[in-house]
């Protein structure tokens, strides 16, 4: 049984539905994170789950118990919000202490708590630094370590990160999650940052407009998003709108970019005259001045360079096609990125590149 289940959570500001028929749940000790754009309702949810604010209808559960008539501070639940920030007036020891304090622990049993949790996020000797002393992402440990010092039996974190700048925040997603697997807690991760979603989750919950869209780990989101929202989100570039010409042995689609043909048989779902959008994974893609191995099973297009950008060590290389434009990423050390602006190339699309969406 899942440690926490949200099923069929309404909620409203007013007459406005803010969360609207949200399920979802998170086994123990396991890492979710809320994807979603600003304003589709992630704050809301977290608030829900810590009883900040109230369902409509619907049930929070914890453990096989309804939370319904339990009071925030009686839930056992640690929140770590990005603009809940530290007390100034305390040193780090005071701040990471905080809640064991207020939980009345012996000063003894505090100190050593303290002491472990700046050990656990690296800050071993930093107990008597004043806050203004940290710099961003040692203030965001120390968060985190006030948070985790009572042992929260859920941890919510709601954009934890989003003040930082982006080498920084790269380097603590590692960290952070490193932190509360070495810890087991369970815990819900709030996010705009798809690159965030990907460092942190086990599983993401894509929301939008307050609904869940797609959950699930983060490699089956990228292979097989639910819908084009999904898949635009989480950096799916090669999306081309297509209708099925043929689905008899192979599945035939007619595209901006020419007719592609995918090893049968095509998803129950669909059938000919069925609009689809075909997902083209760009780096299963390659662009190769000329094609000459007929025999390979794979799809060839003919396309002109328009732009190839250097990424460090990646190439990205932009090809019109038709009417449309394909893109592929190729490691700067593979020939296959050794191609000009302007240049007649070949595309060569695998048909396990291909994956097809039905249009919403
Ligand atoms: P997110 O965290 O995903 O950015 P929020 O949960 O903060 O989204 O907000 C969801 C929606 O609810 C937004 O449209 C926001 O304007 C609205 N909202 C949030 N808090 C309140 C509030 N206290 N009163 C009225 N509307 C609110
Ligand atoms: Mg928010």
């Amino acid at each position: 049984m899942p440690l926490l289940e949200v099923n069929r959570a309404f909620n409203s500001y007013g007459a406005v539905p803010v969360i609207s028929d949200v399920t979802l749940n998170a086994e123990r000790g396991e890492l979710v994170c809320l994807l979603g754009p600003s304003g589709c309702g992630k704050t809301t949810l977290l608030r829900l789950i810590a009883g900040l604010e109230t369902l409509d209808s619907g049930t929070i559960s914890f453990d096989g118990a309804n939370l319904h008539s339990v009071a925030p501070h009686s839930r056992g639940f640690g929140l770590m919000f990005q603009d809940l920030a530290l007390f100034p007036h305390m040193n780090v020891y005071g701040n990471v202490g905080f809640g064991l304090r207020m939980q009345g622990l012996s000063s003894g049993a505090v100190r050593r708590r303290v002491d472990e949790m700046l050990e656990l996020v690296d800050l071993v000797n930093y107990g008597d630094r004043k806050v203004h002393e940290l710099s961003g992402g040692e203030r965001q440990r120390v968060a985190l370590a006030r948070s985790l010092a009572p042992a929260p039996k859920l941890l919510m974190l709601d954009e934890p990160l989003a003040s930082l700048d982006r080498v920084l925040r790269e380097a603590l997603q590692i960290q952070v999650r490193a932190i509360l697997k070495e810890v087991g807690v369970t815990s819900i991760y709030v996010t705009h940052d798809k690159d965030e979603a990907f460092a942190i989750a086990d599983t993401i919950v894509f929301m939008k407009r307050g609904s869940v869209v797609q959950a699930g780990p983060p490699e089956t989101l990228f292979r097989a998003p639910a819908t084009e929202l999904v898949a635009r989100s989480l950096g799916i570039r090669n999306i081309i709108a297509g209708t099925i010409v043929g689905a008899s042995e192979d599945v035939e689609i007619a595209t901006s970019v020419g007719t592609l043909t995918v090893g049968g048989p095509a998803p129950a779902e669909m059938s000919v005259g069925d609009e689809v959008l075909v997902l083209i994974d760009e780096r299963q893609l390659f662009v190769e001045p000329i094609h000459d191995d007929p025999s390979a099973d794979v799809i060839v297009l003919n396309g002109v360079v328009r732009e190839r950008k250097f990424r460090g060590g990646e190439a990205e290389i932009h090809v019109t096609v038709g009417n449309d434009e394909l893109v592929s990423i190729v490691s700067s050390a593979d020939p296959r990125s050794d191609v000009k602006a302007g240049q007649d190339v070949c595309i060569v699309i695998p048909p396990k590149a291909i994956t097809l969406l039905p249009t919403a």
